[in-house]
């Protein structure tokens, strides 16, 4: 937890220095966060299970942390793009999809529902090919913690080693409006996935991210996937929409 207020706050300081972000959308994903928080502390007991038992049990640390850490990502990966396939999956995932001021900060803005859903489907399903030990599941969190750089407004592009780990440009482009950005850079930690799956796409400049639909209050975070119906199915601007 100390770890995330730094890397948070080190993001935001820089994001401060470098770009204009109203204050009204960090604070829609302060509140998305605590909502998930919540949601996670009193729901997750409820729907977190036991797996029997893993396919890789006893491989040596050395070999275990990465599978563990690739197999997770992987996880993440097919998640992601389901929430985007799925009417019912992107009517909850639209609202990370929803900020205009895209910053370190949306990270957090996901639907409640998300990681319980994560934790009946693609934990288990992870868990069952390895094991995840008390070590290997703190470095995959501590690792996770990359993602805050990955939303950050700092434009900090790979350029052609974008296909080795997420960055701010490479994930600005997945969020971006332009209809020619659709269906891209799904990955969460490793592009490697997009690069097989051929949803890589090197990314260039400074994309606008953000979405007609935004929630204003928190009664509109609790409900979302209520007026995430009312969205097309992905990240569509007003002005790609038929004019009826
Ligand atoms: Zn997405
Ligand atoms: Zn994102």
């Amino acid at each position: 937890m100390f770890a995330l207020v730094l890397v948070l706050s080190a993001l935001t300081a820089i994001e401060l220095v470098t770009r204009r972000i109203a204050w009204s959308s960090r604070g829609i994903n302060l509140q998305a966060w605590a909502v998930s928080l919540s949601a996670t502390i009193l729901l997750l007991p409820l729907v977190q299970y036991a797996v029997p038992g893993s396919l890789i049990e006893s491989a040596p640390l050395w070999l275990s942390i990465p599978l563990f850490i690739l197999v997770m990502d992987l996880g993440e990966y097919l998640f992601h793009r389901a929430q985007h396939a799925s009417p019912l999956l992107w009517r909850m995932h639209s609202l990370h999809h929803s900020d205009h001021d895209m910053n370190a900060t949306t990270t957090n803005r996901h639907f409640w529902g998300d990681s319980l859903l994560k934790a009946l489907t693609i934990w288990p399903l992870a868990a069952l090919i390895v094991a995840p030990t008390p070590t290997a599941s703190a470095i995959y969190v501590a690792l996770s913690l990359w993602n805050y750089f990955s939303h950050s407004a700092i434009d900090v592009n790979f350029g052609r080693w974008s296909w080795l780990i997420n960055s701010p440009a490479y994930h600005r482009r997945h969020h971006s409006i332009r209809p020619e950005h659709y269906g891209s850079n799904f990955a969460a930690l490793f592009p490697v996935f997009d690069v097989i799956a051929g949803s890589y796409h090197r990314p260039v400049g400074f994309p606008p991210t953000g979405l007609d639909e935004r929630p204003e209050h928190i009664g509109h975070i609790l409900l979302w996937p209520l007026r995430g119906a009312r969205l097309p199915n992905g990240p569509v601007a007003a002005a790609d929409r038929p004019a009826h």
